[in-house]
């Protein structure tokens, strides 16, 4: 289908904010375009304008803070795996924007991209979740941060304006001592979308028991969760095999518990409990 709209490339942040101010509700924002090209080719979307962001010098950096990183929403995934602080502080985020589709993708793709396309299965989301991700969301007048985790409220689904735009991710690096671990089950290992997909990352303290953990599954309900009231639970216990096997096992419960039995509960269950397991054996054990 080919559908007629007007392409934007504002040079500053303000024009962009102004564009969106006058035209939101008839744009569409481009980044990457690895998502939206699909949906304009479908359709699905008919936008009169078509605002591409991706040269904003402004959002282009990472930047580091005294206890937060702050990323460029529409620094592309290869820029990022490129990136040392990224790679040494968030090495979870790291090896899931490694898996991200294809070179291709990953040479256009951006986390902020990610973030507002907001699929169940986006593999950034839980690496994120786990270091207390906030969004810097902006208009032309205000600036709001909100939690990752009350941005996203559902499939395809957040709290995004239309005359809204994700300017920065920051997020806050965990303790040096602290391990972490990104797994995923997919049908292959590229370009195929994660079915089930965990961030876990934490650590022991001097006798061996858990001081910290944090845990986050993705493609298991309409939004990726943070399984805080498991991570509570964990705290001052002792991984051992026995234990972490039961770990596994009472997160695919507490999830199934949440989003309710469905027709892909028989599979899901076992795959997120043994997916699970993995990723305390990386973070705990290994
Ligand atoms: C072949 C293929 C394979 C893929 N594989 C994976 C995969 O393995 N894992 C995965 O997680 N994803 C995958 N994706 C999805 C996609 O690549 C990611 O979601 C990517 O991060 C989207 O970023 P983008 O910059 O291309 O977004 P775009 O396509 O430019 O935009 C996506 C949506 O977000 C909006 N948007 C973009 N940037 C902003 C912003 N800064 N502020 C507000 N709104 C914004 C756009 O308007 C649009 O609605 C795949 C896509 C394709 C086509």
């Amino acid at each position: 289908m080919r559908i007629k709209f007007k392409y934007l490339r504002p040079h500053s942040l303000d024009e962009c904010l102004a564009v969106l101010a006058a035209h939101g509700d008839e744009s569409a924002i481009l980044a990457g375009g690895t998502d939206l090209m699909i949906s304009l080719r479908s359709g699905s979307r008919i936008p009169r304008y078509v605002l591409d962001v991706s040269r904003l010098a402004e959002i282009r950096s990472v930047e580091q803070h005294a206890e937060l990183i702050k990323i460029g929403a529409i620094l592309t995934y290869s820029e990022l795996i490129a990136h040392p602080l990224i790679v040494k502080t968030f090495p979870a985020l790291s090896a899931a924007m490694s898996c991200v589709g294809s070179l291709q993708i990953r040479n256009v793709g951006t986390l902020g991209g990610n973030i507002a396309n907001s699929s169940p299965a986006a593999d950034s989301i839980p690496p994120m979740m786990i270091h207390d991700a906030q969004v810097m969301i902006q208009r032309a007048n205000s600036v709001r941060i909100e939690k990752l985790e009350r941005l996203i409220v559902g499939a395809y689904s957040n709290t995004l304006e239309p005359d809204e735009l994700i300017t920065w991710i920051i997020l806050k690096p965990a303790e040096s001592v602290c391990k972490q671990t990104y797994r995923r089950i997919a049908r292959r290992r590229s370009l195929s979308i994660a079915r089930v997909n965990a961030a876990i990352c934490g650590k022991l303290d001097a006798s061996g028991l858990i001081a910290d953990v944090k845990i986050s599954v993705g493609s298991v309900a309409p939004a990726p969760l943070r399984i805080k009231k498991v991570e509570d639970s964990l705290i001052g216990l002792k991984p051992e095999p026995k234990f972490i096997q039961e770990t596994g096992e009472l997160i695919a419960r507490h999830i199934v518990d949440l989003v309710g039995t469905r027709h892909s509960t028989e599979y899901k269950r076992p795959a997120i409990a043994g997916l699970v397991v993995k990723c305390l054996e990386d973070v705990f054990i290994d």
